[in-house]
């Protein structure tokens, strides 16, 4: 019998084929979001992987495709509907106001890294279980925090070599530009019903605003042609998303204003952008996010604004410019007897108590080997220990770069790998 990961998902194992697969590349993309979004301000939030599914099709929507046909339910021994996680935001929304963090000091700034859950077929860049990074900007209007949010995953993508990325940004405007420009929208969408793609033809009726995302080019073409929502903005949409665009533009960052940019999920209001590389194939959006101001009140909890993002850790790598993989250890210990391999055991534990790593050999190779050994984990120094070293009480110390050999007390290890 022999036994496969489900369909969709991946390991991550030292050696790894796929960026996202190597461990190192998972430190190194965590390691930069927690000491980058730090400098914003953020901290973390942790929610559990799964939550009643009612908070997410409260709260994506019941027509969104991540409701329809992407969520991963189940029924709990009590008989709930729950469901694994498709997206951050909810959860996150649903513990601010479980924890009434609307009476900390707002805008409450909130990061979160970890694993999502969608039926999809599995592409390049396509998952059903992949993980996201994302900021939750809670309790603030200011179109200010709106450029910031999407300056700060900017940057993010920037300092980890994501190339050729632009902003794309749009404005859902508030309830009233919807209330106006919807009936415009289906109208339009009625008189050329017959060029719909069989999806946008079923949303005509439950999402007609998510066909404006259809990719289906016949569909598209057709598009052109659409009442565009920015003409239906009042005058506080309007300031607000000049606001945004100037703060961008003070910051430096590139984007572009298209009109029809809609997100897959029905929580969005004002203010939504997504972030795309160039240098991605079909799946190209790296990051994605938006306004969501009624989001908390639909929930259940006070009338709160906030704005956030998701982006994909597997689609960031695909992008990124990784860092070449360099195994490194400070020490080996190459043990010429067996009675050396004791004292090798309790010197690596010393030199691990001061931070450095250590290993041994535990797979009974010949002297040779073990300097192969030294050699394939990338270590610095080679500790040799053999009779002469054990009766003498040292140690022979190679510098693996040089070949250089000296013999030293072996309580002096520490101090010479130390010096240098
Ligand atoms: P798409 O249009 O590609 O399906 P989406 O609108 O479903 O994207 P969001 O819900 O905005 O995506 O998710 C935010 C980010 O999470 C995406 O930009 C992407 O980087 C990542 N992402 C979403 N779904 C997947 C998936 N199935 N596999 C890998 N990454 C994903
Ligand atoms: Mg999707």
């Amino acid at each position: 019998m022999s036994y496969r990961r489900p369909r969709g998902t991946y390991d991550v194992y030292p050696g790894g084929h796929e960026p996202h697969e190597r461990p190192e590349l998972w430190r190194w993309v965590e390691g930069v979001a927690r000491e980058f979004f730090g400098r914003y301000g953020y901290s973390e939030v942790r929610t559990p992987v799964f939550e009643e599914a009612e908070v997410f099709i409260r709260s994506s929507g019941e027509a969104s495709d991540i409701v329809r046909k992407e969520m991963f339910v189940f029924e709990d021994k009590g008989g709930r509907e729950m469901a694994l996680r498709p997206e951050g935001t909810a959860g996150v929304a649903r513990s601010y106001i479980e924890h009434g963090l609307y009476r900390q000091a707002q805008p409450l700034k909130l990061f979160y890294i970890g694993p999502m859950f969608r039926h999809e077929r599995q592409q390049k860049g396509r998952y059903r279980q992949h993980t996201q990074i994302g900021a939750e900007a809670l309790g603030s209007a200011d179109p200010l925090v709106d450029a910031e949010v999407i300056a700060m995953l900017y940057n993010f993508h920037l300092s980890l070599g994501v190339r050729e990325e632009v902003v794309y940004l749009n404005s859902l405007g508030d309830e009233e530009t919807r209330k106006s420009y919807l009936p415009e929208l289906k109208a339009f969408l009625q008189r050329n019903r017959a060029e719909l793609d069989r999806d946008s033809l079923a949303r005509l009726e439950t999402n007609p605003l998510r066909i404006l995302d259809s990719k289906d080019e016949n569909t598209q073409a057709m598009l052109e042609d659409a009442p565009s929502i920015a003409d239906f903005f009042g005058d506080e949409a309007t300031e607000h998303f000049s606001a945004v665009k100037q703060g961008l533009k003070a910051l430096g960052i590139p984007y572009k204003v298209d009109d029809r940019l809609v997100r897959g999920l029905d929580y969005y209001t004002s203010t939504v952008f997504e972030l795309k590389s160039a240098t991605l194939g079909a799946q190209d959006t790296v990051g994605a996010g938006g306004r969501y101001n009624s989001l908390v009140l639909d929930l259940g909890g006070p009338d709160m604004p906030g704005i956030g993002f998701g982006t994909g850790v597997e689609r960031i790598l695909l992008a990124a410019s990784v860092p070449e993989e360099n195994p490194a250890l400070d020490v080996f210990f190459v043990t010429l007897v067996p009675e050396a391999r004791l004292p090798a055991l309790k010197l690596a534990d010393g030199l691990r108590a001061k931070g450095f790593s250590c290993d041994l050999d535990y797979a009974s190779r010949s002297a040779k080997g073990q300097f192969r050994q030294a050699d394939r984990v990338g270590a610095r120094w080679a500790v040799v220990i053999g009779d002469e070293e054990l009766e003498s009480d040292t140690c022979t110390l190679r510098d693996m770069a040089t070949g250089e050999e000296r013999k030293i007390p072996a309580g002096d290890i520490l101090r010479a790998v130390e010096d240098r």
